[in-house]
């Protein structure tokens, strides 16, 4: 069912205590005037609506799906996802959960535990994404954001100076009661696109992609499996099209990990160093992911008759590839703003924690009653940003340029992987579980690096 609230401001829903109730429809003048407009419910979009209504700012978080729509993901969430989930008071009880990475690949199975952090719990989770971005659009809901589903945005609305002061929308086709009737404008002196790797109130307003970052590409498929109980989430570093060690390596690389309720979430992927690199190789993924199933163990049973649902592909946005993430009254916020680990493939974690930072610049710029004071405020968001993940992206942006050659990806996974001490780096650094600040040897040695380097 579609959802419209009324025009409670989040203070107000919240002290209500309930969402307001569900209907689909025209919304009045009221309803399409916000402090904040957040475009699209994904992870990044709903974070963000949760922390700007519990920060009592009034916001309309517009979706253009239905809730419960599904998302080409691999639905890992490590515990730096785990951690900001915390933040928000998300009731993850009854989440899949995991306890760290088994990697195989040449020639070794080893298992690398989450490790007990200050700022990190001993463990990750996986959730389906029907499920999950349901989960959070509904908390924001309930911590007082009005949500709007079956709203399709078109368009960012500018004033004369290109300050962006709102969105037109209008009712999605796919969804059968749109929250709105007809083509509608909704304005807020903030705009916050969530919209995911299309971005298209960003790119409206030529905020372009740059080519020269990296990029991944990368198909999953569900699968009943009797291993679905298994709570280490698989990485496969070297794909092969026959007995492994005999036969030829495919392209990419893969995992597979429990999503709860018998299945497992199987994908596999690549990454270039800029979508150039990414353009030039002719990989079909369709026909490596079928090469690889044939060739996984047995035990999993990941056959045809076991696959639920089709195998879909989608495109990876990486080290702050669309900027600047701030700039005239339009935000970009997760996918959106490029912001997918170089190091994994991760992507929920950033942008639950670009919402986080997100809201905390909103809210002061709201408070502010000069526009300078407030673009100032505003302007925080990019700088938070940049010294959470900055000069952390711009190692990646190297590790990429080193990993996407086969025979360094070969090297490293041979004779590096049996190094226990220099996998505690390895994964500290590529699953983004590194202390910002204090933390042991492994997360000083990471902090100096990241702080060797510009930001990315
Ligand atoms: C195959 C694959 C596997 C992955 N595996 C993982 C993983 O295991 N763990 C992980 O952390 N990350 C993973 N990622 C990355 C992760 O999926 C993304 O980084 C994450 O979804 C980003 O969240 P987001 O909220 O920015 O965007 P999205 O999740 O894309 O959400 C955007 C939302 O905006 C809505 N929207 C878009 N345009 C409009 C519009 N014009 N009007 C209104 N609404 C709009 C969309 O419907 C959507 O709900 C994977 C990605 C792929 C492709």
């Amino acid at each position: 069912m579609t959802t419209a609230t009324t025009a409670l401001s989040g203070r107000a829903a919240r002290s209500a205590g309930t969402p307001a109730p569900e209907r689909a429809g025209a919304v009045s003048r009221d309803e399409r005037e916000a402090d904040v407009i957040v475009v699209g419910a994904g992870p990044a979009g709903s974070a963000a609506a949760y922390h700007l209504a519990v920060l009592g700012l009034d916001v309309l978080l517009l979706e253009r799906s239905r809730l419960g729509r599904d998302k080409v993901c691999g639905d890992g969430l490590t515990p730096s996802a785990v951690r900001e989930l915390v933040r928000m008071g998300v009731d993850t009880s009854s989440w899949q959960r995991n306890e760290g990475l088994r990697v195989v690949g040449g020639g070794h199975r080893l298992h690398f535990p989450w490790p007990e952090q200050p700022s990190f719990p001993s463990y990750g989770l996986a959730r389906r994404r029907c499920d999950l971005d349901e989960d959070l659009a509904r908390h924001a809901q309930r911590a007082g954001a009005r949500l709007l589903t079956g709203v399709t945005v078109t368009a960012p609305v500018s004033s004369g100076g290109g300050q962006v002061t709102g969105v037109e929308a209008r009712p999605s086709r796919s969804v059968a009661q749109p929250a709105i009737e007809g083509p509608t404008t909704f304005t807020a002196p903030l705009v916050i696109d969530a919209g995911g790797v299309s971005a298209r109130v960003a790119t409206a307003v030529g905020r372009t992609k740059d080519g020269g970052r990296p990029l991944g590409v990368a198909v999953r498929a569900y699968f009943r499996s009797p291993r679905a109980q298994d709570t280490w989430m698989e990485s496969q570093l070297e794909l092969w099209d026959g007995p492994p060690g005999s036969s030829s390596l495919l392209p990419g690389y893969g995992w597979i990990w429990s999503v709860g309720d018998g299945l497992v979430n199987v994908g596999l992927g690549s990454v270039a160093s800029s979508a150039s690199a990414a353009a030039s190789r002719s990989i079909d993924y369709r026909a490596v992911f079928a090469a690889w199933m044939r060739n996984v163990p047995a035990s999993w049973e990941l056959t045809a008759d076991n696959q639920v649902g089709r195998l879909a592909s989608a495109a990876l946005p990486m080290a702050f590839n669309r900027r600047p993430h701030y700039e005239r009254g339009l935000m970009l916020l997760g996918d959106a703003g490029g912001m997918v680990s170089p190091f994994n493939g991760e992507g929920i974690a950033q942008a639950l924690l670009s919402g986080r930072l997100a809201a905390e610049a909103a809210a002061q710029g709201a408070a502010r009653s000069t526009t300078a004071g407030r673009e100032q405020a505003l302007a925080q968001y990019p700088r938070a940003l940049a010294a959470e993940m900055g000069g952390y992206y711009t190692l990646g942006r190297v590790f990429v340029s080193l990993i996407e050659h086969p025979e360094v990806m070969r090297l490293c996974t041979r004779y590096g992987l049996p190094r226990k001490r220099l996998m505690r780096v390895v994964t500290k650094l590529l699953s983004d579980g590194w202390e910002r600040r204090g933390g042991d040897g492994v997360d000083r040695l990471i902090q100096l690096l990241t702080r060797m380097v510009p930001s990315a």
